[in-house]
Order: structure tokens, then C-alpha cells, then sequence
């Protein structure tokens, strides 16, 4: 039972044979508890009749009615009183009876020997040709009682039909097993085919055409199979992607952190040239410090969050902090702070939420020119708390906008370059709100500023 093509096979064999047995066990079941008395009752008046027919006419000889009677399709068993027995029509398989139902029928009774037949499994009394399986009635023949027993010559009656019907359960059986064998192909033929699918995405080949034209089970999970390896080529290629990006984040640090470094050894140079190499070297690694700092929280982002660390807690008091740690830069730049939030609390976890905050607030400080103010406000209402981080920046145009929170997404790459930027800060607020089951949005003006509004649910 090796393929599944077999085992339909086997299996459908299995049941037609059972279900044959079965019927074939009920029917028995039927003629034992129906018919047969039917059967009984039906062969007594028969006799009965024939017995009539022979005494209303006593001078003809019994052998010749009896031969006669034969080709009506009945057999005889007749007993004279000094106890020899002949048969008529169709020889018995058996002629064993006990005598005591003999002399039953001299005494004048009748003998039901098909209603009493005794019931064997799976084998049909009725086409037993025995003296036990007739019935049996006096007879008188010249003034002296015989004891007749008659059974329906069951070839003669309806040997034609049982060739007919074994006939017709032969091919039944052998046409269902010739449909089954065909059918089954047809059954197993795109499950074959999904398997070589399987096959061809281990080996790493996503872009599969499967025509599977059902509309049943098989071509649902052929559908559902199309689209999951339509989604594992487009996770594929993103992973690809990333990985393009990440060597090319890490490629320009390291280029830039070796042609200095090479510099400082081979080249003679006065201590302030010295000084502004050694301070670019500090800036790259700290940029590819970061880098892998954002990377990892991705990646942990990705595995790590647990919807049990989540706790209420303080939103308020958290900006404010937030806000205090990044006043340096801020005053720097001399851009004014609005902090515009009543006493709320929020349920998440507040080291990522955190994260999100500086990321917002960051990005408003080093796309805010000197002078420029941010606002910071928070709102509330049944389900949902919202945080506005609004800023009069540099603003960016609508064309950015869609890929703003993508991976390594940078608008302006001359500008972000000096700025020390990853273009990971957004795509890890992003996939911070997904794992809170919040919302980002982002609207902006070029030259007026940008606003990014953070949406949390609080169940
Ligand atoms: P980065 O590390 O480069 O800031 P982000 O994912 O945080 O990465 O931002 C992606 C890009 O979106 C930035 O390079 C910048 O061009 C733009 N951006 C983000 N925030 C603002 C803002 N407040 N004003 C203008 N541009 C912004």
C-alpha cells in the first residue's frame, strides 16, 4: 500500500466486497424471516392441490401423474405404506428424513420442512434440493395412504435467472473495478503534482504555475498552495533584499572607517587633520553601532514580543523623559518643544513603546531646521490613545510618502548621510505598532512640516 493510487484501489475493493457480504447477509436475513414462511405456505397449497387434482381421479396410475406433474417444475418424494421411496423429477441431493415425520404424514399431517428448514449463514435454504427442505401431505393411492413430499424444482424454475443474476454481479463487480482503477487516476493525478510542487520549493524554486481546474478539495488546497508559494517567493525576495541592504549599510562605514584609518598610518599630516580622521572614524563606527543596535531590535521584534509583557503604565510621565534625555539636541538647534499631554495611561510594553517615542521625536529634531517648534499631544477616547508628533520641518513630498516606514527607506540620501540615518528608524515604529496591534499614519508638506500620529488600542 505504498502509493495513495493503491490504496484507493484496495480500499474501494475492500468495501464492494463487504458491501456485497453484507447484503448478501441481509437478504439471507430477509428470505429467512419473510419468505420463507411466504415460501412454506405457498408449496403446501400447491401440494395440497396436486394431491386434490390426483384423488378426484384415482384410476390413473401415480407414477405417470406424477412424471407429468414434473414438468410443471416440481420434484416428488413419494413414500409408499410398506416405506420404499421414488423420486420424481429432478434427483434430490439428499433424501435423508427422519421417519417420525414420515409417519407424521401417513397419520394424515403435513410436513413443513421448508418453513423449519434450518437457517445457515450465507447460504440460501432456498435453492436446497433436499427431501428435509419439501413439504409433505397424504396422498391416497388405491385406498391406501402414501406420503407425498414436493419441492419446486428450483433449476428448472429458475436456473436462466441465477446464471442472469451471477452474471450480472460478475460484470457489476469487474465494470466498478475497471471505473475504479480509471477514476482513481484521475483523483490522485493532481495530488501527484502538488507533491513534485512541494518538491521544487524545497529545492528553493518558488515560481510555480500549478493548473489544477478543480473547484473541490484538491483544487482549493492546489489554490491555497499557488498563493503560499506566491508569498514564500515575495518573502524570498524581500529577504533578499534586506540582506542587499544591510551589506550595503555596513559596506560604506567600513569603506570609509579603512581609507581613513589607512590614511592616518601612510600619510603624513598636522594633528587637526589627525583629529577630523579620528572623529570621522568614531562617527562611522558609532553609525554601524547603531545600525546593528536597530537590526537587532528588528529581529527581536520579529520572534521576541510577548502580548504577557504588556502592562499599563504612565504615557505621560514617559514623553516627558524621552523628551528630557533628547534636550540637548534640541537646545542645540534651538527648536522650541510643545508638550501637550493630560495624565494618561497606556497598556503596552513600555520599552518598545519608549523606542517609538525617541524614534518620532528624533527624526522631527534632525529634519527641523533651527528656529522650528515640535508639538507633542496625546489624546483619548474609549478604545484608543492617540500620540501626535508634529514638527515644522522640511516636510516630505507625496511620492515618499508610501515607503516612508519600508526597510532602509532614506528620502534624501546626501542629507541623511551626514545626519548619521539608517532608514530603519520608521519601519521599526511601524512593526512596533503592528505587535501592539496599533496604527501609524503620516501626513506631510514639503517645507511645512510632517505630522505622525500613533494610534494605540487599550482593551
Ligand atoms: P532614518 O534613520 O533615516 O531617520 P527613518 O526610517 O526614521 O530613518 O526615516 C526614513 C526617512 O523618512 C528619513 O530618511 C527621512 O528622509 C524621512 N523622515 C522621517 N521623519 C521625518 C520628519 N519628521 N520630517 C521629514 N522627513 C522625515
Amino acid at each position: 500500500m505504498r502509493t495513495l493510487y493503491v490504496r484507493i484501489i484496495v480500499m474501494t475493493m475492500a468495501i464492494m466486497i463487504a458491501s456485497a457480504l453484507i447484503a448478501f447477509a441481509a437478504t439471507n436475513i430477509y428470505y429467512q424471516h419473510f419468505l420463507k414462511p411466504e415460501n412454506d405456505k405457498k408449496v403446501t397449497h400447491i401440494a395440497e392441490n396436486i394431491v386434490d387434482l390426483f384423488e378426484e381421479n384415482p384410476n390413473q396410475s401415480i407414477a405417470d401423474y406424477l412424471t407429468a406433474m414434473t414438468d410443471l417444475g416440481y420434484t416428488f418424494y413419494l413414500v409408499t405404506p410398506e416405506g420404499d421411496a421414488l423420486t420424481f423429477g429432478n434427483p434430490f441431493s439428499s433424501e435423508h428424513l427422519d421417519k417420525s415425520h414420515i409417519n407424521h404424514v401417513f397419520h394424515g399431517n403435513t410436513y413443513h420442512g421448508i418453513a423449519n428448514y434450518p437457517w445457515k449463514p450465507f447460504v440460501t435454504g432456498f435453492f436446497d434440493n433436499e427431501v428435509k427442505n419439501t413439504i409433505g401431505v397424504p396422498i391416497q393411492v388405491n385406498g391406501d395412504t402414501h406420503a407425498l413430499f414436493v419441492r419446486p424444482n428450483s433449476t428448472q424454475q429458475f436456473g436462466e435467472m441465477r446464471i442472469f443474476l451471477a452474471i450480472l454481479l460478475v460484470l457489476a463487480l469487474l465494470f466498478s473495478f475497471l471505473l475504479v482503477l480509471t477514476s482513481s487516476r484521475y483523483i490522485v493525478k493532481p495530488i501527484k503534482k502538488l507533491t513534485e510542487a512541494t518538491r521544487k520549493i524545497a529545492a528553493g524554486n518558488y515560481h510555480l504555475k500549478l493548473d489544477v481546474n478543480r473547484k473541490d478539495e484538491i483544487g482549493r488546497l492546489a489554490n491555497d498552495f499557488s498563493t503560499m508559494s506566491s508569498s514564500l517567493a515575495r518573502t524570498e525576495e524581500k529577504r533578499q533584499e534586506f540582506v542587499s541592504n544591510v551589506s550595503h549599510e555596513i559596506q560604506s562605514p567600513l569603506t570609509s572607517i579603512q581609507g581613513f584609518s589607512q590614511a592616518l598610518q601612510e600619510e603624513e599630516m598636522s594633528e587637526a587633520e589627525q583629529q577630523r580622521y579620528l572623529a570621522i572614524i568614531e562617527s562611522e563606527s558609532k553609525r554601524l553601532s547603531a545600525l546593528s543596535k536597530q537590526l537587532l531590535t528588528l529581529s527581536n521584534l520579529d520572534s521576541e514580543v510577548d502580548i504577557n509583557d504588556f502592562v499599563p503604565f504612565d504615557l505621560t510621565e514617559q514623553l516627558k523623559e524621552v523628551v528630557l534625555t533628547m534636550e540637548w539636541q534640541w537646545r542645540e538647534k534651538q527648536i522650541a518643544i510643545e508638550l501637550d499631554t493630560p495624565p494618561t495611561t497606556i497598556i503596552g510594553e513600555p520599552k518598545l513603546l519608549q523606542q517609538v517615542w525617541v524614534n518620532l521625536i528624533a527624526n522631527a529634531i534632525r529634519y527641523t531646521d533651527s528656529g522650528g517648534k515640535i508639538s507633542i499631544h496625546t489624546a483619548t477616547d474609549k478604545s484608543y490613545v492617540q500620540v501626535t508628533v508634529k514638527d515644522t520641518g522640511i516636510g516630505i513630498s507625496e511620492e515618499d510618502l508610501p515607503q516612508l516606514f519600508d526597510r532602509f527607506y532614506k528620502v534624501d540620501k546626501a542629507r541623511t548621510r551626514t545626519e548619521n540615518s539608517t532608514g530603519l528608524g520608521l519601519s521599526i515604529v511601524k512593526k512596533i505598532m503592528e505587535v501592539h496591534g496599533g496604527t501609524i499614519m503620516v501626513e506631510s508638506e514639503l517645507g511645512k512640516g510632517s505630522v505622525f500620529t500613533v494610534s494605540l488600542p487599550q482593551k
